[in-house]
């Protein structure tokens, strides 16, 4: 939100700006070009505690209130209900997003792939209202019917959904790439590409019920450049944020928006899987722009940006959290 240090210390240094009088006002007319010693006003306009100095800092203090109430009620999601699948663990990027959200007001439901299910019922628990938690194979259509059927039935609609699912076999994220077999390209596709729009679709009736919704998927820069390993997973995040334009195209006349955010690497259970992935994110903190990496949180708070109202003429976007290293050519 705002930073009312930053607007005031603005205002401090638009006052210094200001000459400042001294005691005695040193006058020179026209006609005697002696100076003219005469008494300084008792309280210097400028000074603090003048009236015009308040007024200015109480002009500024409102100016800055009212943007903030505008951001808050912008990215509020009091009343929004939102469906988050593939949290993992603590460090999941859905996760952050899920937080983010929820902190605003949303109630959301959470999906977990069968391994993780307790420790998603434990991180449940840290929301400040409790979630439905509900398990779901993105690669099996009736788990997909399953979750959408027990979310309406629970929510009687939705306003959100975020995809934060993906996976390639463990070999294909190690062999040349060339050596990519079959069944590891259509597991690679199916769980981390096709998996959006068959979401979406579920999700569609319960956007309805609301007036509309918000999807946004997670994405990375390997869709568009080669780093080493990401092999498989490079081309189905390519699918996955062509996924995104033509979905956005073909719900949008439903007042359904959807996007991706491509973030920059971070030390997730997913990532893990990536051979050499340690060596990338040293390359992001010494060549980034912010010559550092991100956290989860900042994707979080992008995240609850593009997915509330403040996002609302956003649509068929891929939006870079990655301290800028998609900027650097070297
Ligand atoms: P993560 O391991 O926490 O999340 C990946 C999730 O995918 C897990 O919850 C896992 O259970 C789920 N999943 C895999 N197969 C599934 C299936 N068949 N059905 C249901 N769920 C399934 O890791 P993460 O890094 O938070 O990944 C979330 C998303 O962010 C992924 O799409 C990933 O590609 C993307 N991403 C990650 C990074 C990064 O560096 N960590 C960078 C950019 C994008």
């Amino acid at each position: 939100m705002v930073d009312r240090r930053a607007v005031d210390d603005s205002a401090a240094s638009d006052r210094a700006a200001v000459p400042r009088r001294d005691s005695v006002q040193v006058i020179r007319s026209v006609t005697d070009p002696d100076p003219v010693p005469v008494p300084a006003p008792v309280t210097p306009v400028d000074a603090p505690g003048s009236t015009v100095a308040s007024a200015v800092a109480a002009a500024v203090r409102a100016a800055a209130s009212a943007v903030d109430n505008l951001l808050t009620s912008l990215i509020d999601f009091s009343n929004k209900l939102g469906l988050v699948v593939g949290v993992a663990n603590k460090r999941s990027i859905s996760w952050a997003i899920a937080q983010a959200t929820a902190e605003a007001g949303a109630r959301v439901a959470l999906t977990y792939q069968g391994r993780f299910e307790e420790r998603v019922n434990e991180l449940a628990q840290g929301l400040h209202t409790p979630p439905l938690v509900l398990p779901c194979d993105v690669a099996s259509d009736s788990d997909i019917d399953a979750v959408f059927a027990k979310v309406d039935q629970e929510f009687g609609g939705l306003d959100f959904l975020v995809h934060g699912a993906a996976f390639a076999p463990h070999d294909e994220l190690s062999s040349p790439f060339s050596k990519t077999s079959r069944e590891g390209f259509r597991m690679a596709l199916d769980i981390s590409a096709y998996s959006l729009i068959a979401l979406t679709r579920a999700a569609m009736p319960l956007f309805e019920k609301r007036g509309g919704g918000s999807v946004l998927t997670l994405t990375y820069l390997g869709s568009e450049r080669v780093f080493p390993n990401y092999n498989v997973m490079g081309v189905a995040k390519a699918a996955l944020e062509a996924s995104v334009r033509y979905l956005a195209a073909d719900v949008g006349p439903k007042n359904i928006r959807v996007n991706a955010i491509s973030a920059g690497p971070i030390k997730t259970l997913a990532a893990a899987g990536i051979s050499g992935f340690s060596s990338i994110l040293g390359i992001y903190r010494d060549r980034a722009p912010l010559r550092r990496n991100i956290e989860t949180s900042e994707v979080g708070d992008a995240a609850a940006f593009l997915l509330s109202d403040a996002g609302r003429g956003i649509t068929g976007e891929v939006l870079m959290v990655d301290a800028g290293f998609h900027v650097t050519g070297m």
